[in-house]
């Protein structure tokens, strides 16, 4: 009868908050944060970017496919910055810890990473 250890939840890596500029390239933050808010307002997981010039072809991890254009007034951008109401998609299972994340995530016009190309943590 072999025990099954638990599963030891890993530390949370980002319990402070983190800051963002707002001006921060809205492409920049898709990759970073790997969310998507949609017009309907549920939140999902971004399962690949890819950038062709001024358009990103974004797929979902429940396997929707379209592309946006890179701008940082664009509904989903202030959506990703305000943070309105959101549902999350049960299909693309975005784990916890990445909602937690993303809902300590501040955006400030003077303070916080612009993520410029040094800023590669995964
Ligand atoms: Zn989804």
């Amino acid at each position: 009868m072999a025990e099954i250890p638990e599963k030891v939840p890993k530390k949370k890596k980002e319990e402070r908050k983190r800051y963002y500029r707002k001006r921060v390239d809205f492409f920049r933050l898709l990759q970073k944060m790997k969310l998507w808010p949609s017009r309907k307002r549920i939140l999902h997981g971004i399962k690949s970017i890819k950038i062709v010039g001024n358009q990103a072809l974004i797929t979902t991890h429940c396997n929707e496919k379209f592309t946006v254009y890179n701008s940082k007034n664009s509904r989903a951008a202030r959506h990703l910055r305000n943070k309105w109401d959101m549902q999350i998609c049960r299909a693309c299972n975005i784990p916890s810890w990445k909602i937690e994340k993303f809902k300590s995530t501040r955006f400030s016009q003077s303070y916080g990473s612009n993520l410029a190309e040094k800023d590669s943590e995964e």
